[in-house]
């Protein structure tokens, strides 16, 4: 099946053709018409299966049908990665592609290393999608430079990408404490490479009924 036949618009797919991308990958195939359909995901997925592009695609589709009416006061898109170059990676993909699309969509990374200023001026500029990490996130919402209540109200799509890596490299609590402002009508999405009982774990705290893929 082609990256149409998936469900995805055609400045989408005119995007992927000009990065030579013409064919869906297998996690691709299964996972993007779920995720269109708002369904949450568990896919045991690989760097190098297209993983990436199997989420951000359907949450890219999703954002441009909402932005017309968007008055959001904080991020709708939640992007959680374990480490600093995956966070550079998901970020320079989804740049890419927003601006392929010439949709005016804004997305920001978020760094532990950033200073508290230099985090709140990222997220004054309303973006529609930070990537980043579940402890920069949750520093960001105890000192209130992310506010709560406004997160509560925008957060649509939240993603946890190698979830396997983001718990051994320590995050487990910093994602607990987190799904205290995930609202129950977000759309939540799990990647891993592996899967373990931790993994499982994760699924049971923040999924609602996942579709479990396995590829
Ligand atoms: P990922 O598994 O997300 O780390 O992606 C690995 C690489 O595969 C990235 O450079 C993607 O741009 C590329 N890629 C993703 N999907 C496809 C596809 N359907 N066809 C060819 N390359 C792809």
């Amino acid at each position: 099946r082609s990256f149409e036949e998936l469900g995805l618009e055609a400045r989408l797919v005119r995007a992927l053709s000009k990065k030579s991308i013409e064919k869906p990958t297998p996690i691709q195939r299964v996972a993007i018409p779920l995720i269109l359909e708002g369904k949450d995901v568990v896919a045991r997925a690989k760097t190098g299966s297209g993983k990436t592009l199997a989420y951000l695609l359907p949450v890219l589709q999703k954002l441009f049908a909402d932005s017309p009416s968007k008055s959001n006061l904080a991020p709708a898109v939640f992007i959680l990665v374990p480490t600093r170059e995956l966070c550079q990676q998901v970020y320079s993909e989804v740049t890419s592609l927003i601006e392929q699309c010439r949709v005016q969509l804004k997305v920001v990374q978020l760094r532990s290393t950033m200073s508290a200023s230099d985090l709140k001026t990222s997220l004054a500029g309303l973006p529609d999608i930070v990537v980043s990490t579940p402890a920069c996130v949750h520093t960001c919402l105890k000192n209130g430079i992310l506010q709560a209540k406004a997160l509560q109200e925008s957060l649509s799509v939240l993603v946890l990408d190698e979830a396997d890596l983001l718990l051994s490299y320590g995050y487990e609590d910093d994602i607990k404490a987190l799904t205290a402002y995930v609202p129950k009508r977000c759309q939540c999405l799990l990647m891993s490479a592996t899967s373990s009982a931790d993994v499982e774990k994760l699924k049971k705290l923040i999924l609602h009924n996942p579709y479990i893929l396995t590829l």
